[in-house]
């Protein structure tokens, strides 16, 4: 039952995610990750599980440290820091730095939150299907919604390739057309980009001038921390 409420949830979330501009998965993540950042300092401080997690972390990685400097409750900030301090000084004091297996907190929620929706994207029938199995709910069907968005980033669509048993035609047609184009695009603008093809370069569209922007943030993804 608590997993079909689940699936409930990730379907909303996904569809307000692709209502905005970059790849969903990549809005999701950030709304999440703040979430969980801001959970985890706020009500998770006295968790023990949370604390000797972060701990064997040696905290948060660089990307997810950075919300730690703008956070609003420097007493939580102070305690999980000061974990981290002592066992540092502790190392230095025997000369010797310990080998940290656990990775940051905070990417490991990500990556579980990766692999919940690509497995779930991965899950969505194709349109014709779902809509006869959609008839009596009045949700729009996953592939429908998901079609009109920006599509996943090229970290994400290569992830759920390396999660999904099956990746479906809809899915597979939607994502890599949308990389081809990109690909043609940014090699008709370094074509022109030639010298003496400057007349060609004019020709293109203001989008086209500037693909290469394009083309670094599919590649990226926006995930902003
Ligand atoms: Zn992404
Ligand atoms: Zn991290």
């Amino acid at each position: 039952m608590v997993f079909m409420v689940d699936k409930h949830v990730n379907f909303f979330a996904l569809q307000k995610a692709c209502e905005k501009p970059g790849c969903p998965l990549c809005t999701i993540i950030n709304e999440r990750i703040d979430r969980y950042i801001d959970g985890m300092l706020f009500e998770h401080i006295s968790d023990r599980t949370f604390r000797a997690q972060y701990r064997a972390a040696g905290g948060f990685c660089n990307r997810h440290a950075e919300a730690l400097l703008s956070y609003r409750d420097g007493l939580a900030v102070a305690i999980l820091g000061r974990d981290t301090l002592q066992d540092y000084l502790a190392d230095f004091k025997k000369k010797k730095i310990r080998k940290r297996k656990e990775i940051c907190p905070a990417c490991a929620e990500q990556l579980r939150i990766e692999k919940e929706f690509l497995t779930f994207i991965a899950e969505a029938e194709d349109s014709k299907k779902a809509k006869t199995e959609a008839a009596d709910s009045e949700d729009i069907p996953l592939p429908e919604f998901f079609v009109k968005s920006q599509g996943l980033c090229i970290q994400h669509y290569a992830k759920l390739i390396t999660y999904a048993k099956k990746v479906p035609k809809w899915l597979k047609e939607f994502q890599e057309n949308r990389f081809k184009a990109l690909e043609e695009r940014t090699s008709r603008f370094i074509e022109f980009s030639a010298w003496g093809r400057q007349q060609d370069f004019e020709s293109l569209s203001p989008a086209d001038k500037i693909v290469w922007k394009e083309l670094a943030a599919a590649l990226r993804g926006n995930v902003s921390h």
